[in-house]
């Protein structure tokens, strides 16, 4: 079906109508983006979005595997989305504790060369972004890694391999630390040579600096961490909490905001164990469910802040509304 200007304008409106301004200082396109960061009051905290870029995976049926044939476009389809590049957001979090800056996940980076643009030319913002949002990445005293994959921590450090983040101490979970840093995991898919040589050098250069996280323990007070294994073998989530406000920081619990959530139980060509990890969502999307916590997705549409309701055999992503005047 094509809908022409003149159907959407009503028949015979169109033939009426001239344009009312005429162009006379017409004036040159700005050509670049606007920063990507949203800030907003959390509780006692204050919190910043910070974009690492979108990151285009390529057709949806390569990346998101166990549906019967034509399923996965036609859900694509259906949410006016392009079934041939599945595009996902890098949404980081810095959260202002007053005590603590803390970095959530930092992003794809330059520091591996060529393989730091394996997704393309669109990734790799985050720290001109955190400028951008006034935060210096020497502020950051704390990096917490949801896991230890590519677009999560390779901008730990520069090309030279020196601390993008000079000041901070980073958490992760010793279970990722030592998968992603032995050279015996360098099998399987291709990509795994490169994730691996990727990790060891961003996580090398914080070696006397790592704070080793564990399920139902609390990073900083507020902050807790919840074992979420399957996408890899330490992947955590993190619970947030001011007062009686609770925000789950979600990482790559799900990668697909459409596909995931109506199919929790579909497998991502990225997971270490794909079972687990559709086993692990799966439990959790029942919890938000029921405990209607606000989400932040790192790889959902920008910024990536919701929550998720029980919909047929599945789940609905609901956009949390974004008050910019919260913060005058
Ligand atoms: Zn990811």
């Amino acid at each position: 079906m094509t809908i022409s200007r003149r159907a959407l304008l009503g028949a015979g409106a169109g033939a009426a109508m001239l344009p009312l301004l005429r162009a006379e200082a017409a004036a040159p396109f700005a050509g670049r983006g606007a920063p990507a960061w949203y800030r907003f009051r959390f509780g006692e905290y204050e919190a910043t979005i910070v974009s690492d870029g979108s990151l285009p995976l390529g057709k949806a049926e390569d990346a998101f595997v166990g549906a019967r044939p034509g399923e996965i476009n036609a859900m694509m389809q259906a949410n006016f989305l392009d079934p041939a590049n599945a595009v996902l957001e890098q949404n980081a979090l810095v959260l202002n504790t007053g005590r603590h800056l803390i970095l959530f996940d930092t992003g794809m980076g330059e520091s591996m060369g060529e393989a730091s643009r394996m997704f393309g030319p669109t990734t790799g913002r985050l720290l001109r972004n955190l400028r951008e949002a006034g935060i210096d990445p020497a502020q950051i005293d704390l990096v917490v890694l949801s896991h230890a994959h590519c677009d999560h921590c390779w901008a730990l450090v520069d090309a030279q391999g020196n601390r993008n983040f000079p000041n901070a101490q980073v958490a992760i979970s010793e279970a990722d630390l030592r998968f992603w840093t032995d050279d015996a995991n360098k099998r399987g898919p291709a990509f795994m040579v490169p994730f691996i040589d990727g990790a060891k050098k961003n996580l090398a250069a914080y070696r006397d600096r790592m704070i080793m996280v564990q399920d139902g323990q609390d990073v900083v007070p507020g902050i807790t961490a919840v074992s979420a294994p399957g996408h890899t073998v330490g992947h955590m989530i993190y619970a947030i909490s001011s007062g009686p406000n609770v925000m789950v920081y979600t990482g790559d619990l799900a990668h697909h905001h459409v596909l995931l959530l109506r199919r929790p139980l579909l497998e991502f060509s990225f997971d270490t164990d794909p079972k687990q990890s559709a086993q692990t969502r799966a439990r959790a999307l029942d919890r938000f469910a029921t405990d209607r916590p606000v989400l932040l997705s790192y790889h959902f549409p920008w910024p990536g802040l919701g929550r998720v309701a029980k919909e047929g055999e599945g789940y609905a992503w609901m956009p949390a509304p974004m008050d910019v005047t919260s913060l005058g």
